[in-house]
């Protein structure tokens, strides 16, 4: 009997042990510096309260047992220091005011919590916007984690998406990683398949938007939407402006707030800057 009751024990012990390390994420919000001011309205057409707003740049340094992650990339490590226009189209600079500097690239965001750009295992890219694709080329050793539309989005974007180039699509971000390892999905993926790090399909911004849903080590849920949901004024129900498809947007929009709601997860918005400022640049619980 005693040696049941030690059995069951060891064995309940090792299946918190195993649910601990399956969830045991930890998860860093950092931004390669940011956009604006400019109005909301260019972002949100339909937002009735027209007023300035600065954007953040988000991007997420993933520590799983499995292997470091890194969610999107960023700006071009070339627009650092008011060189915008060196790499990105001049009125992009211009609208956008980028304030990048070195010290906000992702190369220097993993050195202030002791990692390395060949430290990480895995690049998720949300889509390939300039914002978010911009230095998936320094990460030559990864494997890139892509959407298979989504780089055929990103080589040849819908002409009313903006082809030229560079433009919201900057094609050399994608050509000069063109050679490295490239897993190319379509849908919602697994990561490391144990449901800490679940891919999940948020087209609509893009032909391949893809968000994230991440288990902490706290026991809490959170979904990094990127640009399926930029801001709470999207959450809210106002549709952004720049989409592939408003149809898919709409759908992918509650795909994520239903996710909200069963898992009870915060959702973390691309470009709100209010939410950064309380949230961002720090590990999250
Ligand atoms: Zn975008």
């Amino acid at each position: 009997m005693k040696k049941n009751a030690l059995l069951a024990c060891v064995l309940s012990g090792l299946a918190a042990c195993w649910c601990a390390t399956a969830k045991a994420q930890e998860v860093y919000w950092t931004s390669s510096g940011m956009f604006g001011p400019y109005n909301i309205q260019v972002s949100i057409p339909g937002y009735p309260d027209a007023r300035d707003i600065l954007v953040t740049v988000s991007m997420f340094i993933i520590k799983h047992p499995k292997g470091v992650v890194v969610f999107d990339t960023g700006n071009n490590v070339a627009i650092s220091d008011g060189k915008c226009k060196d790499y990105w189209l001049a009125r992009s600079c211009d609208f956008l005011k980028p304030t990048q500097k070195p010290a906000d690239v992702i190369d220097r965001q993993l050195e202030k919590i002791g990692l390395y750009v060949d430290d990480v295992k895995v690049v998720v890219t949300s889509h390939s916007h300039m914002d978010h694709v911009g230095n998936i080329a320094m990460f030559s050793k990864a494997v890139h984690v892509f959407q298979k539309k989504e780089l055929y989005q990103g080589w040849w974007p819908e002409k009313f998406q903006g082809r030229e180039t560079p433009g919201t699509f900057v094609l050399s971000d994608l050509s000069a990683a063109r050679n490295y390892n490239f897993y190319e999905i379509k849908g919602d993926y697994d990561l490391f398949g144990d449901s800490s790090v679940i891919i999940i399909s948020t087209p609509g911004h893009t032909l391949g938007h893809q968000s994230l849903n991440v288990k902490l080590a706290t026991g809490n849920t959170v979904i990094m939407t990127q640009d399926a949901l930029a801001m709470q004024e999207n959450a809210d129900g106002y549709v952004a402006r720049l989409n592939y498809s408003v149809k898919d947007w709409t759908a992918s929009a509650s795909k994520l707030k239903f996710m909200r709601d069963l898992e009870g997860a915060r959702l973390l918005f691309s470009q709100d800057h209010k939410q950064f400022e309380a949230g961002g640049n720090q590990w999250l619980k």
